[in-house]
Order: structure tokens, then sequence, then C-alpha cells
């Protein structure tokens, strides 16, 4: 269950557009040249989604990264590399000696 997503701006690819800042204010902030800034720590909730995104699309460099969708606290994630996995087959007869063959 998704909670909004997570982003990153790279403020070195950032070319001053300004284009971000006009599609969601509240998320990011220009500086006197026009560069932006990430207001926040890049969470952004469901309900500006549509804003963030439209803001991200819209970047002529590209430098609004998305990094995710976020969940709250708490949610458990998937985790990867933790199941069991069964054991390798060991190779038998033939294939054995012709491995070790192989390797020596
Ligand atoms: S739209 Fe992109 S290039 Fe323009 S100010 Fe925002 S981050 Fe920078």
């Amino acid at each position: 269950m998704s909670d909004g997503l997570k982003i990153r701006l790279d403020r070195t690819l950032c070319d001053g557009f300004g284009i971000c800042a006009k599609h969601a204010p509240q998320y990011f902030s220009l500086d006197d040249w026009g560069y932006a800034s990430l207001i926040g720590d890049g969470t952004v909730p469901e309900e500006d989604r549509d804003a963030v995104m439209r803001a991200l699309l819209d970047c002529p460099v590209h430098a609004i990264i998305y990094m995710g969708e976020h969940r709250p606290a708490g949610a458990t994630a998937p985790q990867h590399g933790t199941e069991q996995m069964p054991p390798e087959p060991e190779p038998k007869g033939e294939d054995n000696e012709a491995i070790s063959g192989f390797v020596r």
C-alpha cells in the first residue's frame, strides 16, 4: 500500500527554468537566479502526487528524480535475500569428474 511518493532534486542538473515551482510551489522554491531547492525531505503525500509528478515530468533537465513509493512507518516492504533457498544440488557421476578435472 502506497502513501505517496518520494522524490529527490539534483541541484547540479537544475537549469533554473522554474517550472517545478510553478506546478508544485509547496515542494520547490526558487533562489534569486531561479534555481530550485526542494522544500522538505522529498516525501510527497498522495494528495500532492499529481502536482509533483507534473513538475517532475515537465522539468526540462530531469533534475527531479522519482525515488519510489513512500510507505508509512511500520509498513513492511517485501525483503529480498532473506528467503531460504534450497541447497544447490550436487553434480553427480561423470559430471563431477568433469568439473574437478576442469578445475585442476
Ligand atoms: S523545473 Fe527543473 S530545471 Fe527548472 S527549476 Fe525546477 S528543477 Fe530546475
